[in-house]
This record gives C-alpha cells, sequence and structure tokens, in this order.
C-alpha cells in the first residue's frame, strides 16, 4: 500500500476506505496552500495555529464531500473572546481563510475554546450545487479544540461517529513565513449509512467502529506533520491489519474569488446612485477582500 515516488510533502488530501469495518476517512495535508493562506495575515502564533486547525477541518470535510462542485464553509462567531470572527471556505479544492480579533487582547498558546471565543458558536455550512443540497451545523464553541467540537456534532446530530486529529507544525519565529504544515485526519463510520434498511443501533458502540477508533486515536500531531511520511504510510502504520483502500482526492490550492472582475459584477448589481456614494474623489470604489488582505479600486 505504501506507494513510492509520491512527494510526502506536499498539498494533498487522500480519501480511503476500510470496507470490511464499514469506515471511510480521509486524510489531508496543508504545506505551501497553509502558508499562501497565512502570508496574507500577520497573526500572532496562537492565531496562525487556530486558523491553520480550522482550514484543516474544512478540507478535510470538503475532500469527504460526494460532489467536487459542493462548497464547505466553516465560520466561527463569537463575542467576548479574542477571536470575533473565523471563516474559512473549500470549494473543489479551492481554500480560503481568516480570522478577525481583537488586537488588544493577549493570546497565548493552549487557550480553551471560551477563552479564545468567548461565547459563541461554529457553523459548518455544506453546499451540494449540483443537486442544490444544503446543511447546516452548528456547534458551541466548546471544549479543548474545534476538532473535538465538530467531532461532537457529527457523533450527536448526524449520528455519524467521527474521530479527528489535527497537527500543526511551524514557528512565527524569524518572521514565520513559508514555514507551516498542517495535517488531518478523520474518520467515520458508516453502519448506519450504508446497511440497507436495517438500522443497526451501532453508534459508538460498535465493535468495528471502537477498533478502527482506537487505532486511528494513536496518530499523533507529529506524524500529521512529518514531512517524510506520506499520507499512505501513516494509513499503513495504522491499518496495516486492514484492508485499506485509498482513493485520491484534490489538490488544495489557496483559491478566493476576489477577482476585480467578479467584485465589478457584483457592484453593478447595486443601482447608479449607490454606487455614485461609494465613490471616492478618483471615481473609484474600494472594496477589500478579507480572505487576501487585499484592496480593490474598482471603476463601477
Ligand atoms: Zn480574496
Amino acid at each position: 500500500m505504501v506507494a513510492e515516488g509520491i512527494a510526502p510533502t506536499a498539498d494533498r488530501t487522500l480519501g480511503f476506505m476500510v470496507p470490511a469495518r464499514n469506515a471511510r476517512g480521509q486524510v489531508v495535508r496543508l504545506d505551501a496552500t497553509l502558508n499562501a493562506i497565512l502570508a496574507a495575515h500577520p497573526y500572532p502564533e496562537p492565531l496562525i495555529r487556530l486558523l491553520a486547525e480550522a482550514l484543516t477541518l474544512t478540507a478535510l470535510v470538503g475532500a469527504t464531500m460526494r460532489q467536487d462542485d459542493g462548497q464547505v464553509t466553516v465560520q466561527a462567531q463569537a463575542k467576548g473572546g479574542v477571536v470575533e470572527l473565523l471563516a474559512c471556505d473549500w470549494r473543489a479544492g479551492e481554500l480560503r481563510g481568516y480570522l478577525k480579533f481583537d488586537e488588544q487582547a493577549v493570546v497565548s498558546e493552549a487557550m480553551s475554546l471560551p477563552a479564545l471565543f468567548g461565547k459563541g458558536y461554529l457553523a459548518i455550512t455544506v453546499d451540494q450545487v449540483s443537486s442544490e443540497e444544503r446543511w447546516q451545523g452548528i456547534v458551541p464553541l466548546e471544549g479543548h479544540s474545534l476538532a473535538a467540537a465538530l467531532e461532537g456534532w457529527f457523533s450527536q446530530s448526524e449520528q455519524l461517529p467521527t474521530l479527528m486529529r489535527i497537527g500543526v507544525a511551524g514557528s512565527a519565529e524569524n518572521g514565520g513565513m513559508g514555514g507551516w504544515l498542517a495535517g488531518g485526519l478523520l474518520i467515520q463510520h458508516l453502519a448506519r449509512a450504508e446497511i440497507g434498511g436495517e438500522r443497526l443501533d451501532a453508534g459508538e458502540q460498535h465493535p468495528d467502529w471502537e477498533h478502527v477508533a482506537a487505532l486511528a486515536a494513536t496518530t499523533t500531531a507529529d506524524e500529521l506533520t512529518d514531512i517524510d511520511l506520506s499520507a499512505e504510510q501513516l494509513l499503513w502504520r495504522l491499518f496495516h491489519e486492514e484492508q485499506v483502500r485509498v482513493v485520491p482526492g484534490p489538490t488544495p490550492v489557496k483559491g478566493c474569488r476576489c477577482s476585480a472582475a467578479h467584485i465589478r459584477d457584483v457592484l453593478m448589481r447595486f443601482p447608479e446612485s449607490e454606487r455614485a456614494e461609494m465613490r471616492d474623489d478618483k471615481g473609484l470604489i474600494s472594496v477589500d477582500c478579507q480572505f487576501c488582505s487585499r484592496v480593490f479600486g474598482i471603476a463601477a
């Protein structure tokens, strides 16, 4: 199962199944894509790690979607903590994200979600574009990590026992640019969905799930961000006694929809009187993209 010749570091997603256990999962690694996204934002290190974790979660869920053209949005809105807003989305491998935070606040490592966000919630929205299906989950920002919050939501609301592990490696020292690497593993048990008609009261107690979850739970942050350990090698290490099928998924890239042409299209939907109010003395409308930290001066 170990694939030779596949670059172990580059940005990628790898879907997998453990058919005998009715489990499916995803391995994600974010490298150049993560650094390209972070380069637009001079955040303190703990917030870089938080955004990297959120981007990895978004990619894990995004790569799990049945359709390539779907979109996954992960957004946290909060009051009374350091972070007011965090937004990430994924569409066909295109990933982007940013956060807004209180620059006066003291940020330290290992802050709990309530310390980071105060009171708030995480909304995860999945849009399947071709079938126009949309579903949204709302998760309270409690506990010690975004991954744990999302795991709980999948298990309780979706009745899809889920385990997630995320690792973020790097440092903001020496400017910190270019040196971040994140990795994630998601595994879910499909007993209910896959066994036609007959509902198994499987849940967290199903022996197949207990088995694969126990194996997957041994994954460490170091393994997820080990530049010399490919996704295939990681799966082999975890599930070498099982038959595992792998399905390469889309390669994550930094993507944003903030082209000048797109923004102009949006602006042209406003009535002329409103556009007149938005124009500066050079006749341009200034629009900024929070994802890219870019300001566009648009003639519209
Ligand atoms: Zn943008």
